[in-house]
């Protein structure tokens, strides 16, 4: 019978390799630890956790990546059977023990007469047989500059530096107003692609004593050799002088206020609108290394954003992944070579969970393709389908950058009320539709495999 081969056994390749061993197909991990190691990962076991002992929160009725969690628990997903076994107490996160974590979900791979673990790197993306790539944000180099060599230079990222993203709905537009620098775009929805905040010059000096101040984290051993001066971190701006800012990301010629059109602000923070439904915007250019506490702290200081909730935090750090929106196709498929599927945080999610998600779900869109079988297109009302449809085709590929899973990514329930009062209600009835989607859908692919 046929073999699908899953490079790579961290959280989204041991899913994947479950998943479709489940469904009663044969696979092969390709795993290179222990024999090639990488900066982060310290043992060879399969679906280990690098940082942090955290799956994050568990509410699957007010939280996405609960809801998450739920669905991938609805899918007979074994990382969240692993979790939830060697769950540790962490009030409404799901903390697990990293290493009975990591040794169970080894265990069970192994153990499992479907599934075969082979010790090697993978050099080259192949070109028979049906596969799934899942080698993570350290990707092998020699892997890496294969995929760079296929997709074409620009399309690898090695470095991310990632902007905070607000939710939009949480940005005080008595404010804060629409305009992008100099009116530049043809359409009225492009004019528009900008929201800015204002700073006197009190406030401007303020935020520099509160940026230079705060906390930040460390770079880890190996991870980078100095900052592409595109991206530097805007801490790093502030301590080259205090003017830094204001003449980079910060500077306000070209945009009026329109709440004071007579006024001229000292510095203007941007946002730009981050997806297609307009739920999101990222603060441009305010990369940053700050701790998330105190990216909070210090980013509730900007005119505008006293209330602002993030759907995520800014960050730099090494990682690989791909330009989703260009290179894959709705079903994961790299476009210029059908046969190989990406999955976890090299298409471009971030996180744990979003990454073994991703692997789950490839896996049963590669079975259901060997099988010959058509899925219906996964719903992009659950988390799972909001997640796919973002990275492979609803971001923006020009300025596509790893994401988390949120309700900014899923198309509004109709009927609730917007904003900080009817969230409450509003996530339920997303979570409410998700779950029913997630199950009709996982009732059509069973079906169909009948
Ligand atoms: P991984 O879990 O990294 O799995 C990829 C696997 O592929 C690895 O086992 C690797 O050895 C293997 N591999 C790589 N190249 C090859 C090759 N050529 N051939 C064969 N095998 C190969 N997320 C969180 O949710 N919380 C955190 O605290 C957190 N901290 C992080 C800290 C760091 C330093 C990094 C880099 C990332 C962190 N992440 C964190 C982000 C991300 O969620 C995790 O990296 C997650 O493990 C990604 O899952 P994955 O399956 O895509 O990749």
């Amino acid at each position: 019978s046929e073999i699908l081969h899953i490079v790579g056994g961290g959280m989204a390749g041991s899913e994947a390799a479950w998943q479709a061993a489940s469904a009663g197909v044969r696979v092969i991990i390709h795993e290179m630890r222990p024999h090639v190691g990488t900066f982060a990962h310290k043992t060879g076991d399969l679906a280990e956790m690098v940082c942090s002992n955290s799956f994050r929160s568990d509410d699957d009725e007010q939280n996405a990546v609960g809801l998450l969690h739920w669905e991938m628990r609805a899918a007979g997903g074994l990382l969240m059977e692993m979790a939830d076994r060697h769950k540790l107490p962490a009030g409404g996160a799901l903390a697990v023990d990293r290493e009975a974590f990591a040794a169970g979900v080894t265990e069970r791979l192994r153990a499992h007469p479907l599934v075969e673990i082979s010790g090697e790197e993978i050099t080259e993306l192949p070109r028979e047989g049906h596969w799934i790539v899942a080698t993570g944000p350290l990707t092998s180099g020699a892997l890496a500059e294969a995929i760079r060599a296929e997709t074409g230079t620009e399309s690898l990222a090695f470095f991310d530096a990632i902007a905070p993203i607000v939710y939009a709905d949480t940005i005080d537009m008595s404010v804060a107003w629409e305009q992008s620098r100099y009116d530049k775009g043809e359409t009225e929805a492009e004019q528009k692609a900008y929201i800015n905040c204002p700073m006197t010059r009190d406030e401007y000096e303020a935020f520099i004593d509160a940026l230079l101040a705060a906390d930040k984290a460390e770079f880890h051993e190996g991870e980078t050799a100095g900052y592409f001066d595109g991206c530097l971190p805007i801490e790093v701006m502030a301590e080259r002088g205090r003017e830094t800012l204001r003449h980079g990301p910060m500077k306000p010629r070209g945009l009026t206020n329109a709440h004071k059109p007579d006024e001229k602000a000292h510095a203007v923070v941007q946002l730009r609108r981050d997806n297609a439904l307009g739920t999101l915007y990222n603060i441009v250019g305010f990369q940053t290394k700050m701790k998330y506490g105190a990216q909070t702290e210090v980013f509730r200081m900007i005119p505008g954003l006293e209330q602002a909730s993030f759907a995520r935090l800014g960050g730099i750090h090494r990682n690989t992944f791909l330009n989703s929106p260009t290179l894959l196709d709705g079903e994961m498929r790299l476009k210029s070579r059908p046969n190989i599927r990406f999955a976890g945080q090299v298409t471009g999610v971030e996180g744990y969970v979003e990454s073994a998600a991703m692997g789950l779900l490839a896996a049963r869109l590669a079975v259901a393709e060997m099988r010959g079988e058509a899925l219906p297109a996964v719903p992009s009302t659950t988390a799972m389908g909001a997640l796919v449809t973002h990275i492979t085709g609803g971001a923006d590929a020009k300025t596509f950058q790893p994401m988390n899973v949120n309700f900014g990514l899923f198309p509004p329930v109709d009927g609730l009320k917007g904003g900080r009062r009817g969230r409450k209600d509003r996530y339920k009835a997303y979570t409410d539709r998700a779950k029913a989607d997630w199950q009709a859908w996982l009732g059509a692919a069973a079906r169909d495999a009948a």
